[in-house]
């Protein structure tokens, strides 16, 4: 296994006329799980092809463990990958199809056997090992072709590139579970490609938020909830995204911000603005904001409520925005209803402050 470097990276197909990745620096940690989450478009397949080693990038360098490998084949690279749709072959045994990549590399038969009996057991895949791979369904096709990624140990990482796609919701879950597991006990480094936020969370130890050709936060789960770095990754991150306000300062308060007739208190005062500051805004998620029996100065008219069973997402608008709060059951049962107006609060210590979509306060974290 290996640390994986990616170093300026920018890759255009059309000769330069547009850019599905640019200014791509990423550093995989040797072991790490990792996930590249981002909408359909924004280049998360470029990136996984240029790690693999399909793509060339037009620009920048891949290095494994030190090594530069920019221009080595996929082989030379040795990473296992696994696609979103499954690459089994047919006419073998599900055995024998987990056996091929071992055979492939030339390892003695009692090894292959040792390795392929481990990782059907791991994946319940032992009843099926006889079976040939036509008789499978799709879902266990996928699950074999997961199985083959997975079999290695030598591998210098391995790829998913949306391989749950194909495999119904309840399975989906316990193969999640399962390629944890399978990570804690090999400590593989595993790059997963998503556009699914749920999928990237519950899997990854770091998630690398993707728009439009660029890296627009590297984090924790927790991270990009508690702190996201840019807007969208606030709005594409939680169920529903953040509440993102256009704001204003307030003269003589720095701990302050304007949201049209109201103030809002910040945890701390906003640094100083350069002459050609941006548009502030103000993000706070549904689940944050709190509803209170006194007036708080916040008002919101309520204009829509949706029962999602466990908690209740209450629409409305606030100084002439459309907000969105998440009300758990166990909070308050019963609803508020349409045309009701609440007197909200804002917690200083949720609240985070955006100059041209980016972090301003509090101040972005460091990349661990
Ligand atoms: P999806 O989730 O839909 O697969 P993605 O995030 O993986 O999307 P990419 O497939 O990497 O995104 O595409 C990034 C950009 O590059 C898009 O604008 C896409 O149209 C373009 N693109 C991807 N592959 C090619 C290609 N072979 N030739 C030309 N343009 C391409």
């Amino acid at each position: 296994m290996a640390e994986i470097i990616l170093r300026s990276l920018a890759h255009s197909y059309d000769g330069g006329a547009s850019w599905a990745l640019r200014d791509v620096d990423l550093r995989w940690r040797d072991g790490g799980a990792y996930a590249l989450l981002g909408p359909s478009g924004c280049g998360k397949t470029t990136l996984l092809g240029i790690i693999s080693g399909l793509l060339q990038p037009t620009r920048g360098q891949v290095l494994y463990a030190g090594k530069d490998v920019t221009h080595a084949s996929s082989r030379e690279r040795n990473i296992a990958q696994v696609f979103q749709f499954p690459v089994v072959y047919d006419t073998m045994t599900v055995r024998d199809n987990l056996a091929f990549p071992l055979r492939n590399r030339g390892l003695p038969a009692a090894e292959i056997a040792r390795r392929v009996e481990r990782i059907a057991d791991t994946l319940e895949l032992t009843p099926l090992l006889p079976v040939r791979a036509t008789r499978l369904t799709a879902d266990q096709k996928q699950i074999l072709s997961l199985g083959r990624g997975l079999v290695r140990e030598d591998v210098a990482a391995i790829l998913f590139d949306e391989p749950l796609t194909v495999i119904d919701p309840h399975r989906k879950w316990l193969l999640r579970r399962k390629l944890k597991e399978i990570h804690k006990q090999f400590r593989h480094t595993l790059i997963y490609v998503t556009h699914d936020q749920t999928e990237a969370l519950t899997f990854a130890d770091e998630v690398v938020v993707m728009q439009d050709g660029q890296v627009l936060q590297r984090g924790t789960p927790e991270q990009l909830f508690r702190r996201p770095a840019h807007t969208y990754v606030g709005y594409f991150i939680g169920s529903p995204g953040m509440n993102v306000l256009p704001c204003a300062r307030v003269a003589g308060e720095p701990a302050r911000v304007r949201l049209g007739d109201a103030t809002v208190a910040l945890a701390a005062a906003l640094p100083e603005d350069h002459a050609d500051a941006g548009a502030l805004e103000l993000g706070i998620r549904p689940e944050h904001i709190a509803i209170e029996a006194a007036p708080t100065g916040l008002v919101l008219t309520v204009t829509a409520v949706e029962d999602h069973g466990r908690f209740h997402i209450v629409t409305g608008q606030l100084a002439g925005h459309r907000v969105k709060l998440r009300i758990g059951h166990a909070v308050d049962p019963v609803p508020p209803a349409v045309g009701a107006e609440l007197h909200v609060r804002f917690p200083a210590d949720k609240l985070c402050v955006y100059r041209n979509h980016r972090l301003l306060a509090p101040a972005p974290e460091e990349a661990p």
